[in-house]
C-alpha cells in the first residue's frame, strides 16, 4: 500500500515507566520497570500496523499509552498533526471519539449488568449527548447488523453470548462512533481458531468499508500476517524490527523475528520439514532487570561481545526494514 504523506498517528521515542517496590532488604526499595522503552512509528489512514512480541514485552502498555489510558513517561504522541504532550483530560476525551479500543477478553470487557443496546449505545450517549434516544437506538441497530449480529440481540446480556459474539459486540461498541483508528489488543487470542478467522475477516471488511486504521496487537506472527501492512516486533519494551509485511515474512532481519517466525507452522509439509527451527532458549528476562546492551542477547544465538556493552540503535537494514541489531 502506498502511504499517504500525512500520518494519522506519529509516535516518537515513547517511554512508559512504572515504579516497582522492592522488599527493602535484598532488593532496592524502589526500582523502575521500563515497560515501553523508546518506541517510534507512524501510522497512516487506512493502514494496519501489527505489533508482536511475547507476553510481558510491553505491547499492551504501549496500546494503552496511545490512548492515554496509561500516561507516557516521556516521548511524543502526535494525533492528526496535533502534539498531545500538553493535552488535558478534555482534549484526550475528544481524541477518544476518533480512537477506540477492542480488548483481549471479550466477555470481561463488557459490563455484565448492561444489555447489548446499552453497551453499544454508551459511547454515543457519552460523546454525542445531542442525539435522541431514537437516534441512538437506530445507530446501535445498524452497527449490530454490520458486525454480523441482529436486532434480536439488542436486549440480551453478555453472558448469553459466545466468545466470538461478545467480541462482535465489543467491535460494534468501538465502531459506533465511526472512529479513524481502532487499537486492537490481542482481540482474538481468547477465541477458538475457527472464530479467530471470522473476527479477523470482520475487522478487515469493516476496515475497508470505513477506511479505518488499525493497531493490531498479537503474540503470534501468523495472526498478524493476515491483517497488517507493516509489523513492529517488540522485546522487553524495545523495538527489535519494524518492517513492511512482505519484507518481514520473506526476509526477517532480526534474530528475534527469525525465532518467532520459525515457530509459525507452514502449510506446505515439505517446506515445514526443511525449515530451520530456531527455538527461543530460556525465559524472557525480568523487565525490572533487563540485560545490558542488547536486551535480546541472553537468548540470541548470534550474540557477540559488543552486544553486552552497547544498545543497538534501530536503523535501516533494507528498503522496507529497520532492525536494532549489531549484525548490521
Ligand atoms: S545485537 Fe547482538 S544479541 Fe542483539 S540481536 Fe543482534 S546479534 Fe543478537
Amino acid at each position: 500500500m502506498s502511504a499517504p504523506s500525512a500520518p494519522l498517528l506519529s509516535v516518537r521515542d515513547l517511554h512508559v515507566d512504572f515504579k516497582v517496590r522492592g522488599d527493602g532488604w535484598l532488593l532496592p526499595a524502589k526500582r523502575t520497570l521500563k515497560a515501553v522503552n523508546g518506541v517510534s512509528f507512524d501510522l497512516y489512514p487506512g493502514e494496519t500496523l501489527g505489533i508482536v512480541g511475547e507476553s510481558g514485552c510491553g505491547k499492551s502498555t504501549l496500546a494503552r499509552a496511545l490512548l492515554n489510558l496509561i500516561p507516557a513517561t516521556s516521548g511524543q504522541i502526535v494525533w492528526m498533526g496535533r502534539d498531545m504532550a500538553a493535552a488535558g483530560a478534555a482534549d484526550w476525551q475528544q481524541v477518544r471519539r476518533s480512537v477506540q479500543m477492542v480488548f483481549q477478553d471479550p466477555l470481561a470487557s463488557l459490563n455484565p449488568r448492561m444489555n447489548v443496546s446499552q453497551i453499544v449505545g454508551e459511547p454515543l450517549r457519552t460523546h454525542q449527548p445531542q442525539l435522541s434516544g431514537v437516534e441512538v437506538l437506530a445507530r446501535v441497530k445498524a452497527m449490530l447488523v454490520r458486525v454480523g449480529l441482529s436486532e434480536a440481540h439488542l436486549y440480551r446480556y453478555p453472558h448469553e453470548f459466545s466468545g466470538g459474539q461478545c467480541q462482535r459486540i465489543g467491535i460494534a461498541r468501538a465502531l459506533v462512533l465511526q472512529p479513524r483508528l481502532i487499537v486492537c489488543d490481542e482481540p482474538v487470542s481468547a477465541l477458538d481458531v475457527s472464530i479467530q478467522a471470522q473476527i479477523i475477516n470482520l475487522l478487515k471488511d469493516l476496515q475497508q468499508e470505513m477506511q479505518l486504521a488499525l493497531v493490531f496487537i498479537a503474540h503470534d506472527l501468523a495472526v498478524v500476517k493476515h491483517v497488517s501492512q507493516r509489523v513492529l516486533v517488540m522485546y522487553l519494551g524495545r523495538t527489535m524490527e519494524l518492517a513492511g509485511k512482505q519484507a518481514l515474512y520473506a526476509d526477517p532481519k532480526h534474530p528475534y523475528t527469525r525465532a518467532l517466525l520459525s515457530a509459525v507452522p507452514l502449510a506446505d509439509p515439505r517446506r515445514e520439514r526443511a525449515k530451520m527451527i530456531q527455538m527461543l532458549s530460556g525465559d524472557l528476562p525480568s523487565p525490572i532487570a533487563p540485560p545490558s546492551g542488547c536486551v535480546f542477547r541472553t537468548r540470541c544465538p548470534q550474540a557477540f561481545d559488543r552486544c553486552a556493552v552497547e544498545v543497538p540503535p534501530l536503523k535501516a537494514v533494507g528498503p522496507q526494514s529497520q532492525a536494532a541489531c549489531w549484525l548490521y
